[in-house]
């Protein structure tokens, strides 16, 4: 009895499911946002950092790391898995100084050679670095290179990268961080070459309700966000699978298509040659 009761409630979730459009299963997202840095090698070895993306239910993700032979050691253990993308800080004392450093260029120029690498970042840049030269030199390689560009940047630092060439790719690193709805929608309508992804964006949906601003502006852009996690302590790694559970909890607020074109359908495309 209790065994048919079962069935017939798993059958009744089911077309639930169905009836909405969902498959039964957890919505596969693509992690736009994993580092896998040298402090996570020792807890977390490749197997079982692919083992916690298994648990998160992630289906691809980008990968950047200090330093970047992470991405390197996580990529051939999961090549069709791991997207890599190149962070140019070869130690942790690279990000105050970078935007300035020709040496940095010069590794980020050899680096790409490999040709593995499907972007440029996550980097750190405030509005008033813009013009200095590693960044610049940035967007060109990436224009060179046909590779996105990952910029953990305020409105004016993004706005500033953005503009310098409409042929290539921005991925905004947390929506800015604190930047609003509004803020990003400004930019998302004068920059068709900017996409945005919300790592640690709480504020998104408050509560684990999306926030009627920025529901609004997901359905104005539906092929511009993406989600992440950004494993930039350990601790995150830990938390993975949870907090890819708190944004599905949000995603399955909008419709289905929108819900999966964020989750994982715009990440692919970022991934895609342009
Ligand atoms: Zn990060």
């Amino acid at each position: 009895m209790r065994i048919a009761r079962s069935i017939f409630l798993g059958t009744a979730c089911l077309a639930a499911a169905a009836a909405q459009g969902w498959a039964a299963q957890d919505l596969p997202i693509f992690d736009a946002h994993i580092h896998y840095s040298d402090q996570a090698w020792g807890p977390f070895p490749p197997e079982l950092a692919l083992a916690i993306l298994d648990r998160g239910g992630v289906s691809r993700a980008f990968v950047s790391s200090t330093p970047d032979d992470g991405t390197l050691l996580l990529h051939a253990k999961a090549p069709n898995r791991i997207v890599p993308v190149l962070r140019p800080y070869r130690t942790r004392d690279d990000m105050g100084s970078w935007t300035k450093d020709p040496t940095i260029l010069t590794y980020v120029e050899e680096r790409l050679r490999r040709g593995i690498y499907r972007g440029v970042g996550e980097f750190h840049m405030g509005a008033g670095e813009v013009g200095d030269p590693v960044p610049r030199a940035f967007v060109e390689l990436a224009a060179r290179h046909k590779v996105f560009v990952h910029c953990h940047c305020d409105e004016g630092g993004m706005e500033g990268l953005a503009r310098l060439r409409s042929d290539v790719r921005f991925l905004w690193a947390h929506a800015g961080m604190s930047s609003s709805a509004a803020a990003v929608e400004r930019l998302l309508d004068r920059y068709p070459n900017l996409w945005v992804e919300l790592a640690m964006r709480s504020d998104v949906a408050p509560g684990g309700t999306l926030d009627p601003a920025w529901r609004a502006l997901f359905l104005k852009y539906p092929d511009r966000f993406l989600v992440g996690t950004d494993t930039w302590i350990n601790a995150q790694w830990d938390r993975l699978p949870d907090i890819l559970n708190s944004f599905r909890a949000w995603l399955r607020q909008l419709p289905p298509d929108v819900a999966d074109k964020i989750a994982h359908g715009n990440a692919e495309r970022l991934a895609a040659s342009p």
